[in-house]
């Protein structure tokens, strides 16, 4: 473990180490403190004449001794401190680079609360370890070390009754590692779970207040935040009386050389002074001992969350190489793709072609994989099998900028970043000028909506969140496909949410837009597709039908059916709109 935080400290290191050295001579400024008490003892023990110049010598010699052990402390903690924020530093930015090359899909299904808790508190939990855990912890160990060594050369005998605490108080440290380990990982999962329900409640206030659910979401909120109370006291709990034994024996360094060691003085095994420098020195040794091991039960919390970070990111990146687009026309080819979100396919042995400057639809029922196969166009994962190219090149072949300037998609769940409108359209074309956007933006049935906005186009999305219905917010990820004006557009529902008048206008403003490109559009309204080039019908994750709109319907399969269905369901929006 200190192998990856030395990794990830990089410059920092030299800042460490050096730290560590500063904190060593603060622990020794600490024990020189006990040596001038000790030489005062020794005269008062032995009758010797103690002047007071004397006196005044040790209490100088004490008062200096504590303000180098401060300045050397402080001096220590600031260097642990800048290093520590450093390794956190190049920690986030090295998991940044990371997590940029997952798939996209990957990042999606974990949760905004994982995430966040993993990059903000997680690794700000670090902090503690690298800033004191570490150059405390290991500071504390040399002091200790060489006291102890210090002592054996005094006397072996006596050195050891010191050390008696150690192991009795390393009993304690050791059931406890055992006790909280085994509990961590459920109390870990217990604050994740009440992070991402937390989330989840606040993101859902809206539909949970519609759908009058607020009771039920309330109670599992309120769950959790139990659940999580209940992890943690009971993780505490089982550590507590650990906690109290170590805490207690362990800086008792006394314990053992206060009646044993008098009792060999007295026998003459060992020398008066001897036995005292042991006493005095022994006693600076409490602290350091304390530390040390409040530093220990550190490490494994901090083992846990790097791991959990490690884990989090040990999804395969993205197969991505930098190539140029070299293909020499736009026909898209998927060959024999196959492709599951985990274990479980959801896309099987797809294969099918289509021409450049073509209109192609996929259609079928909610959930047949439709969407996913517009993604893997996109890049958003790699396929499990098969191949995916664009003018003969794989996709694979080129890197997401390259293919993200050849291919348009327009989501089904369409994402404004917090920024003015005018902002979210040029993202599609980031050199554009306003007039081009506003342009982009009337071609796609934006204009009317935008200026009944207050702010107009400089209307942060976010502001304006509530007020956009799905359908506008749309049309607005439509205008920056259009201003984006690449060749291959891929058009997931777009225009599901638009009322019959406006889909209408989308549709006239399509056709003329995407004169010379290739067009993919899933669509659940069949009417907007019987003009397409071919249509491929999708049913669990295969296509079982393929042609053109009159193609199909002779083959009185699947997309009969569906289209029927279609055609009932406009009649029965005809007869209300009739009777209203
Ligand atoms: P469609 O667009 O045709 O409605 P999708 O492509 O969205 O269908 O979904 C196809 C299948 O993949 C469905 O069974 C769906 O439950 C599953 N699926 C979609 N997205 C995910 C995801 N992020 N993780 C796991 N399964 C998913
Ligand atoms: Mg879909």
């Amino acid at each position: 473990m200190l192998k990856k935080i030395f990794y990830y400290g990089r410059e920092n290191n030299k800042k460490t180490v050096l730290s560590i050295f500063l904190l060593v001579i603060a622990i020794f400024c600490q024990t020189a403190t006990f040596l001038f008490v000790y030489q005062i003892i020794d005269k008062i023990v032995k009758n010797d004449l103690i002047t007071p110049n004397f006196m005044l010598f040790c209490a100088a010699g004490i008062l200096i001794s504590l303000i180098l052990q401060t300045v050397f402390y402080k001096k220590g903690l600031d260097l642990s401190h800048e290093a520590a924020y450093g390794t956190l530093m190049n920690l986030r930015i090295s998991l940044q680079g990371k997590l940029e090359k997952l798939p996209l899909g990957v990042i999606e299904s974990k949760g905004i609360g994982t995430l966040k808790k993993v990059f903000v508190d997680d690794i700000d939990s670090l902090e503690l370890l690298l800033a004191h855990g570490i150059p405390e912890g290991v500071s504390n160990l040399l002091g200790i070390i060489v006291i102890y060594i210090f002592l054996i050369f005094i006397d072996w005998k006596l050195a050891l009754l010191a050390a008696v605490t150690i192991p009795l108080g390393l009993i304690a440290v050791m059931l406890m590692y055992s006790t909280g380990s085994s509990r961590m990982a459920d109390y870990y999962k217990s604050g994740q779970i009440m992070n991402n329900t937390i989330i989840e409640y606040v993101n859902g206030m809206e539909v949970v207040k519609v759908f009058n659910k607020s009771g039920e979401y309330y109670e599992k909120f309120r769950r959790s935040i139990i659940n999580y109370r209940d992890f943690t006291l009971s993780w505490y709990k089982a550590c507590w009386p650990l906690m109290a034994v170590y805490g207690a024996v362990l800086p008792c360094t006394l314990m053992a050389n206060l009646p044993v060691g008098s009792w060999m003085v007295i026998r003459g095994y060992a020398g008066l002074s001897e036995y005292i420098l042991v006493l005095c020195l022994s006693l600076s040794l409490g602290v350091p001992l304390l530390r040390v091991t409040s530093f220990m039960s550190m490490i494994p919390q901090v083992r846990y969350k790097i791991e959990e970070l490690e884990k989090l990111l040990d999804n395969p990146p993205l197969k991505e190489r930098e190539c140029e687009f070299t293909g020499k026309d736009y026909e898209i080819k998927y060959e024999d793709v196959s492709f599951g979100y985990d274990e479980k396919e959801v896309l099987h042995h797809i294969n099918l072609v289509i021409r450049p400057d073509t209109k192609t639809a996929f259609v079928g029922e909610s959930g047949s994989g439709k969407s996913t196969l517009a993604k893997l166009l996109v890049h958003y994962y790699d396929v499990k099998e098969g191949t995916i190219s664009i003018g003969n090149q794989n996709i694979c072949d080129m890197s997401l900028r390259v293919l993200n300037n050849l291919v348009s998609y327009v989501s089904q769940d369409n994402f404004l970043f917090n920024m003015s409108l005018m902002e979210n359209i040029r993202i599609g074309k980031p050199e554009a000028t306003d007039d081009e956007v506003i342009e982009a933006a009337r071609k796609a049935q934006c204009t009317e909506f935008i200026e009944k906005l207050p702010d107009g186009f400089y209307t942060l999305a976010g502001d304006c969140g509530n007020q956009l219905s799905g359908g506008e917010k749309q049309r607005i990820t439509l205008a920056r496909a259009i201003l984006k004006n690449a060749p291959i557009i891929v058009l997931d529902e777009a225009t599901a949410f638009a009322d019959s008048e406006n889909e209408a206008k989308i549709e006239a403003v399509l056709t003329e837009f995407v004169k010379g490109k290739t067009l993919i559009v899933i669509a659940h309204r069949l009417s907007t597709v019987t003009n397409a080039d071919q249509i491929y019908v999708l049913k669990n994750g295969e296509v079982i039908e393929h042609g053109t709109h009159q193609d199909l319907l002779h083959l009185q399969g699947t997309y009969k059916h569906l289209w029927e269905a279609h055609q009932r369901s406009l009649e029965w929006q005809i007869a209300r709109e009739a009777k209203k």
